[in-house]
């Protein structure tokens, strides 16, 4: 959509020349040069390596540090270096091992970027967490994280990867891999959800980790999920800390530094929570319609002018009292208030199959996967509005998809459950699946009709499942955090829940799960909590038990 007003697009241009300036000026201080050696096949002239060409070329703008060598896949150094596909993009060989298979496209121009700087610093700018992790390896590592340009969460795994081969270039190598430029190797792996991690051939993490997991998972050989930080961890005082990145989160944290309160917000995978991998939005006012991606980036550069974001942190732990301390993988925050904006996390089929073959052809992100998709054949369970957008999204991009629902009528709003029909998407109803089959990756499904009680199987290549969301209240119930009978935080009208100092805000309240309530329940709780510290409720609640006494 265009911006009318000149005002707005004459102060966006200046943002970005000063962004610009801002890089080169980062690019010219960094102490090493950064050559880049592209290796493509002669007359063989495909999408990747236009792109390859046209990325680099536009770094290279930024810093003559960047030089760019081309050669063919025959040439002597191909050999040398052990280069057998095109492209394949080796950066500063002489100082660490760190290759790219396709080309660094959409979300990986961020991975790209950091990579760039990474290496010409010469440095992976790890935690002091990390890096006593990773003093720990004494072999080598062969890392192989596989991406795709249309993953958020992919340049947070990438990147972490990069650090550890940047920082240890004698014992760890890194391939970097778009799944569709090298379908074969993603075969290979039988990888077909992004972002995947093998380190020596064995898988260490299937989705985006915070950096200290990924480095824990390096050192073992092994996939982690929790990393408690050691007693000397940073300690950093605030008033207000958020945990989750999404809508309800990013505005509270807008709100809450406009308010004064010294406020930090903490979310451990990708910003925008399930927005962010939402492929269009067409319901948020403002925007008559706009990617998921595009809105979550609007939303925090906006939060970014006011609060404080610790981006690939996991929380691990809170302990409530007068002073309430959140522990991180990394750090431990002492605060006066926390704010659970934790959102919601995919709800399973519970089925045989599904498990096992996660990442092998059943996936719950149809941005971040379903290009590997294209042109074979996939069903979409579910029939709400996320299944129905997500199957429209497939469609479009040439995925062979078919709707099941186990009801005959869709739960998705009216204006998307047309598009269904207008585009030709037929609908199993009335089934469910009962089974996911395949020895490596799925290959079969087996399905109910409980209205004609006949079963049978069907041949895909894929099981995208979008079935709605359970609220993400581990934390909170480990917190002591009453909950309500569906399993969302109980809260009063203000956002208040049973423990003093602690609020919640978002999906995890339950109510409608739109973006915009979930904006909108992130400001009033930031307001609760502002007026909350200058007159403390649970202080008043114990004068007057002082009093009642
Ligand atoms: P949803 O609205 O809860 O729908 C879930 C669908 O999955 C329902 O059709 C349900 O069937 C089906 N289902 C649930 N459990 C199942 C199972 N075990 N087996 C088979 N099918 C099962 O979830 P959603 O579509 O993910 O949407 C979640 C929330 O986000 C909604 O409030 C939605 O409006 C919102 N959303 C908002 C936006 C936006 O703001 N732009 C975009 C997408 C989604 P039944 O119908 O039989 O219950």
């Amino acid at each position: 959509m265009q911006d009318r007003n000149p005002a707005n697009s004459a102060e966006r241009e200046m943002a970005a020349e000063a962004y610009l300036q801002q890089l080169k000026t980062t690019f010219e201080q960094l102490p090493h040069d950064i050559p880049l050696y592209l290796f493509t096949s002669k007359g063989h002239e495909d999408v990747f390596t236009h792109a390859n060409r046209q990325t680099i070329r536009a770094f290279r703008e930024l810093s003559s540090k960047i030089t760019l060598r081309e050669y063919d896949l025959g040439h002597e150094l191909a050999q040398k270096w052990n280069v057998t596909s095109s492209p394949t993009l080796i950066i500063a060989p002489e100082r660490v091992s760190i290759r790219w298979l396709g080309a660094p496209l959409g979300e990986e121009a961020r991975t790209f970027l950091e990579t760039l700087i990474l290496v010409g610093l010469g440095q992976g700018n790890l935690s002091e967490q990390s890096l006593r992790v990773l003093k720990r390896i004494d072999s080598p590592r062969n890392i192989k994280i596989f991406v795709s340009p249309s993953c958020p969460y992919c340049p947070q795994q990438a990147i972490n990867a990069v650090k550890a081969a940047v920082e240890m270039p004698d014992l760890i190598s890194l391939e970097i891999i778009d799944i569709q430029s090298e379908p074969e190797i993603a075969n290979q792996y039988s990888a077909q959800s992004v972002p995947q991690a093998f380190a020596n051939d064995v898988l260490i993490g299937q989705g985006a980790q915070p950096e200290e997991v990924f480095v824990l998972s390096l050192q073992k050989l092994e996939t982690q999920t929790v990393f408690i930080p050691e007693s000397d961890a940073e300690v950093v005082e605030t008033d207000l800390v958020i945990v989750g990145g999404g809508p309800a989160g990013l505005t509270a944290g807008i709100y809450a530094v406009r308010s004064g309160l010294r406020t930090v917000i903490i979310e451990r995978e990708a910003l925008g929570g399930q927005v962010a991998t939402t492929p269009i939005v067409e319901n948020y006012p403002g925007f008559t319609q706009v990617g998921g991606k595009t809105l979550v980036d609007i939303m925090v550069s906006h939060a970014l002018q006011y609060v404080q974001i610790f981006q690939g942190e996991a929380v691990v732990d809170i302990e409530p009292g007068t002073v309430i301390t959140v522990l991180t993988n990394r750090r431990k925050f002492l605060t006066k208030t926390v704010l659970m904006a934790t959102g919601a996390s995919h709800r399973h089929l519970n089925v045989p199959g599904e498990h096992r073959l996660g990442g092998r052809g059943v996936s719950y992100c149809s941005t971040c996967d379903g290009p590997l998709f294209k042109g074979k054949k996939v069903v979409m369970v579910g029939g709400g509005n996320s299944a129905v957008t997500e199957a429209l999204y497939l469609h479009y991009m040439g995925v062979d998809v078919r709707l099941i629902h186990r009801r005959d009528k869709l739960r998705a709003q009216d204006f998307l459950a047309k598009q269904l029909s207008a585009n030709n998407i037929s609908v199993l109803w009335n089934t469910e699946i009962k089974e996911i089959k395949g020895k490596e990756r799925v290959s079969e499904i087996v399905l109910y009709n409980h209205k004609t009680n006949e079963s049978s199987t069907l041949q895909v290549d894929g099981v995208f499942i979008a079935i709605g969301y359970t609220p993400e209240v581990e934390l909170a119930s480990k917190l002591g955090l009453e909950l309500t009978e569906d399993g969302y935080i109980k809260h009063d009208g203000k956002h208040r829940t049973n423990v003093p100092g602690i609020y919640s805000a978002g999906d995890v309240e339950g109510g409608y799960k739109q973006i915009v309530t979930a904006a909108g329940q992130g400001a009033g709780a930031a307001m609760t909590i502002f007026e909350d510290l200058i007159n403390p409720y649970w202080m008043k609640d114990q004068a007057q038990s002082v009093v009642a006494d």
